[in-house]
């Protein structure tokens, strides 16, 4: 399959070359033709499987062809979360480059006036977070009434975070007659209603199941006590000369924390999460793709929707309290076809939220102790000890040689062979 194929025009194609995309993606392959042709989509795709351009393509396209038309937005793009919103309409602007459509981005957490007089200036395609886009529509500094095409992104985010009501009220503010086109990771039932009520006689769209971008991830489970955590992190990251690492703390504190340990300790670091003023996450986000710091920290939704191309490590710090919040964290790495790896540093009273997650998954996750790590823990905690082992099987359970002293990457492509292993859900303790 190639991109001509899918009926895109050659600015399209020249762009698409451009961006280095070759092959399109199974959702692109799918979604492109059918939103050229005007139907209503429901999109079974998480963020990493190229679902922006599967839309962002064919609406630029639609939109050009029907040539610019009065200073309304023609396009109403709502996503969850900010940084969902910045990428999306970077997308916009990237993809659309060779055409003369206007794109603006509207979220909270920034002052409004600049998007007013964005706004006022005329747009073809809105990309907003549902908040703010409804300050706008109760200010009457934007008018809904000419959206042709609607997507929710992440749609099943938006309902977690409890945007269904927002959701509503703009929906009454639009057009009857539009496409509609609606993304989403799951589907749960609050979902099948939102898309009953918003699509007509939609194509369903769907990539392989959301598992599979965490099948190709290298996961690896790392015993170790909590207050030990950091010390381990800080030595995986340099032992493993790591570039670019994503850390995931639960909380807000959490991740200020661990930031601010990393950087004492000459790592440079920064944490982006919901307490962050927009500026300030956005300086970190940039910081961390240009490389000027080695390791984000941060929170789930903070991290929604983060697009970082091919991210080689993935942290969970601290698990995540819902297994499906793993699946989602270690999509991050491992995109594209190139390899990544996933690290869980995981203490006494996390070993609970394992096997939640490896259901999910559909099979286990390989222990593998540590060493002067896992023996800490041991040391704490004697329970801890005999449980993770009783994971494992094979020898080395909780007798660990000496790490070495140098040359040893934990956690990097080449694993230093003095960690002993274990293959958990062995020894029959399930
Ligand atoms: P998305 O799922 O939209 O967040 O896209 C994930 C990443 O895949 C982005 O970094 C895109 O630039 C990239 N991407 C999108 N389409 C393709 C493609 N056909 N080939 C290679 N990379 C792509």
């Amino acid at each position: 399959m190639s991109f001509e194929k899918l009926g895109l025009v050659p600015r399209l194609l020249e762009t698409v070359a451009a961006q280095g995309y070759t092959i399109p993606t199974p959702i692109q392959a799918q979604a492109i033709p059918v939103i050229l042709e005007g139907r209503d989509v429901l999109g079974g795709a998480q963020t990493g499987t190229g679902k922006t351009a599967a839309f962002a393509l064919p609406v630029l396209q639609k939109l050009d062809a029907a040539g610019r038309k009065g200073k309304h937005p023609r396009c109403l793009v709502l996503t969850p979360t900010r940084e969902l919103a910045a990428q999306v309409g970077e997308s916009m602007a990237v993809y659309g480059k060779k055409m003369s459509l206007r794109s603006t981005i509207v979220f909270g957490g920034v002052g409004i006036n600049p998007q007013i007089d964005k706004l006022r200036r005329g747009i073809d395609i809105l990309v907003a977070t549902p908040g703010r886009l409804l300050d706008h529509c109760g200010q009457k500094t934007v008018d809904l009434s000419h959206v042709e095409i609607l997507i929710l992104d992440e749609a099943d985010r938006m309902l977690d975070m409890g945007f269904i009501h927002d959701i509503k009220r703009v929906l009454k503010l639009l057009p009857q007659k539009r496409q509609n086109l609606l993304f989403s990771a799951t589907y749960s039932n609050d979902i099948r209603g939102l898309a009953d009520n918003l699509l007509r006689d939609p194509v369903m769209v769907e990539v392989a199941p959301r598992n599979t971008a965490a099948e190709k991830v290298d996961q690896v489970v790392y015993p170790v006590a909590l207050k030990e955590k950091k010390v381990l992190l800080a030595k995986l990251i340099n032992d493993g000369d790591w570039q670019k690492a994503l850390v995931f703390t639960r909380t807000k504190h959490g991740a200020n924390r661990l930031a601010t340990y990393l950087e004492k300790g000459g790592i440079g670091a920064a944490a982006i999460h919901g307490n962050k003023s927009q500026t300030a996450r956005t300086r970190a986000l940039a910081e961390f793709k240009q490389g000027k710091v080695k390791v984000l920290v941060a929170t789930d939704i903070a991290a929604r929707g983060l697009d970082i191309a091919a991210l080689p490590q993935v942290v969970n710090f601290d698990l995540p309290n819902v297994a499906e919040d793993y699946v989602h964290r270690i999509g991050r790495t491992g995109r594209a076809g190139s390899s990544g790896m996933a690290i869980s540093l995981v203490s006494a009273d996390e070993q609970k939220l394992l096997r939640p997650i490896e259901r999910l998954l559909g099979r286990d996750i390989l222990v593998e102790n540590i060493d002067g790590f896992a023996q800490n823990e041991a040391d704490k905690d004697e329970e801890t000890f005999v449980n993770f082992n009783r994971r494992g099987k094979g020898p080395g359970r909780g007798r660990y040689s000496k790490p070495r002293q140098s040359g040893g990457r934990p956690g990097g492509n080449s694993r230093n062979s003095s960690h002993s292993r274990a293959r958990s859900g062995g020894a029959g303790n399930r």
